[in-house]
């Protein structure tokens, strides 16, 4: 399928049963640090830029006249919404579908199987032990919509979910996603709505990812 077919209807995908698991948690979760969910986007927008550099090492063309990597949040009060972009590696349809659609990865794995051995309900707690990653920000979005371009592909694509059980992939116009790289849109709660607001993202971003190698920029939508 080419973006020629980017009016076409999404196609709906089902989250595997450990992902599941994971939302009904993350979405349940009366863990009072929410606040984690911004690093762990953030860290995988900087692995993002680490990526390509690393790709790029063998196939400088992938930079195209965009070398420097970055991380911009961008702040939407009026619409709820915060929006985590970076203009690094990107990711195809079937690595979206890969990476967020299944559990494959070790940490994660490992995070369930510490839930599993503790009925006593302490899972709440673990998720701040855990890098739990990307599912965390259904702890604060109750829709979150991916748009990724590759870096040197021809095509975009569109990652939705409302993190209940299914999730759909459509083809994006190359128009409405980022030249290169992975752009978050986070429909925020609406007891998670500071996640829009500067001086919540300006301390979390200070405290959680001071250490990241790849400049922030946090902007206002602008109106
Ligand atoms: P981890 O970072 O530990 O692998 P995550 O849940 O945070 O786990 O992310 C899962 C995977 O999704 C990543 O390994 C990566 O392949 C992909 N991914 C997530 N965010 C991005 C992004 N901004 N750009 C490219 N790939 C991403
Ligand atoms: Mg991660």
């Amino acid at each position: 399928m080419t973006n020629l077919d980017a009016d076409r209807p999404a196609e709906s995908h089902v989250f595997e049963a450990d992902v599941s698991r994971l939302l009904h948690m993350m979405v349940h979760s009366v863990y009072s640090d929410k606040d984690v969910f911004l690093r762990e986007l953030i860290s995988n927008a900087a692995d993002a830029c680490e990526k390509l550099r690393f790709e790029a090492i063998a196939a400088p063309n992938l930079l195209g006249s965009d070398a420097d990597s970055r991380i911009t949040l961008t702040l939407d009060e009026d619409n709820r919404r915060l929006v985590v972009e970076d203009n690094g590696i990107g990711m195809s349809r079937e690595e979206l579908i890969e990476a967020l659609g299944t559990i494959a990865r070790s940490g994660t794995r490992a995070f369930m199987e510490r839930i599993e051995a503790n009925k006593a309900g302490e899972g709440a707690q673990l998720i701040g032990q855990f890098g739990v990653g990307f599912y965390s920000c259904f702890m604060v979005a109750d829709r979150v919509d991916v748009v990724s371009r590759r870096a040197g592909s021809e095509e975009a694509w569109l990652w939705s979910s409302d993190g209940q059980g299914a999730y759909t992939v459509s083809p994006v116009h190359l128009a409405d996603a980022p030249a290169r790289g992975t752009r978050i849109t986070l429909n925020l709660m609406e007891d998670a709505k500071s996640y829009a607001a500067r001086w919540s993202v300006e301390r979390i971003v200070k405290e959680q990812s001071g250490h990241v190698p790849v400049p922030i920029a946090i902007v206002e939508k602008p109106g």
